[in-house]
């Protein structure tokens, strides 16, 4: 069959697998250069308390504006960067370049305390001192440790726990806060949760699209919420669009939000906006 195809090459290649490792290798060198550049963005989602819908932080969201291809998407490079390691040296840049911007809003607001998110890979962990590499950063943009929170997702409970469990205790040390991310959707198991120094459980979006549409996922969302509440955790509530999540949630108890209802990811300029503007959203 593939000698019909293509002749004379192995079996089970398809020429898109080529272009495929074509566009990666491409992807991946173009994407080493635009770190160095300087050409990576952030844009900012705001996060919302249900309770006042006032603004109480952002999370940094990295964007790739790409010379030919557009806005390439975290999704579609992100992988790449932790392919390669590039994940590394990007992760670190995210940090850096969010607390900076957190401490110019902040200052600029005549010191209003902005709580700042970073998305942290789990390939992020395998390096013995992410925890000094964070320390170094908050000394050098003068970002409140307590204001900083790490997101990672609950692969990072899963997968090389007793290392894992190691680093987010010395993160913690430094006083920041830890969320796990897109919550619901992995494996982890209550008693892991139990166990490592967690303080917010975002739960995912694909409960929240379904709030209301489907009895069972509004079951999982309330039982996220009371878990978290029952753990002494924050709960923040990804991809709210329509009011009725938001009032679902508010119900329920949950603390904070993100979602389109209030704003989608916006670039700096905008998010600074918002944030100095000080009017719920
Ligand atoms: P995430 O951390 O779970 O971020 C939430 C994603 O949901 C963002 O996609 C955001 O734009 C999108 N979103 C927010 N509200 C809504 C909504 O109401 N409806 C819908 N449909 N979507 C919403 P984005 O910016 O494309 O990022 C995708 C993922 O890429 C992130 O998921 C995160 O896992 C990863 N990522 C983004 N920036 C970084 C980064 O700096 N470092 C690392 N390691 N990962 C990152
Ligand atoms: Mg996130
Ligand atoms: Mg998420
Ligand atoms: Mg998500």
């Amino acid at each position: 069959h593939a000698k019909a195809a293509g002749g004379g090459v192995y079996a089970g290649y398809r020429p898109q697998m080529r272009d495929g490792l074509i566009e990666r290798l491409e992807l991946e060198s173009d994407l080493r250069g635009a770190l160095e550049r300087g050409e990576l963005r952030l844009h900012y989602q705001p996060t919302v308390d249900l309770a006042t819908h006032e603004v109480v932080g952002f999370e940094a969201l990295v964007r790739w504006p790409h010379p030919t291809r557009g806005m390439i998407n975290p999704l579609d490079f992100i992988p790449i960067a932790e392919a390669t390691g590039l994940i590394v040296p990007l992760g670190r840049w995210v940090l850096h370049e969010a607390c900076r911007q957190a401490v110019e809003w902040s200052r600029a607001a005549g010191g209003r305390p902005l709580k700042m998110s970073v998305n942290v890979s789990v390939r992020q962990f395998d390096q013995p001192d992410l925890a000094e590499t964070v320390a170094a950063v908050l000394a050098d943009t003068g970002m409140a440790a307590d204001l900083l929170c790490l997101e990672m997702t609950e692969s990072v409970l899963m997968t090389d726990t007793e290392a894992n469990l190691e680093q987010l205790v010395r993160l913690k040390a430094l006083g920041l806060t830890l969320a796990i991310d897109d919550f619901g959707t992995g494996y982890s198991s209550l008693a892991y949760l139990r166990r490592f120094p967690v303080d917010t459980l975002k739960i995912d979006r694909s409960f929240v699209e379904r709030l209301g549409v489907l009895a069972d996922d509004t079951a999982l969302t309330d039982t996220i919420v009371r878990l978290g509440k029952s753990l002494g955790m924050a709960t923040v509530a990804e991809g709210i669009e329509e009011f009725g999540q938001l009032a679902a949630l508010r119900e329920m108890g949950c603390s904070y939000a993100q979602g389109y209802y209030f704003s989608r990811p916006v670039p700096a300029a905008e998010a600074g906006r918002l944030f100095m503007e000080g009017a719920p959203v």
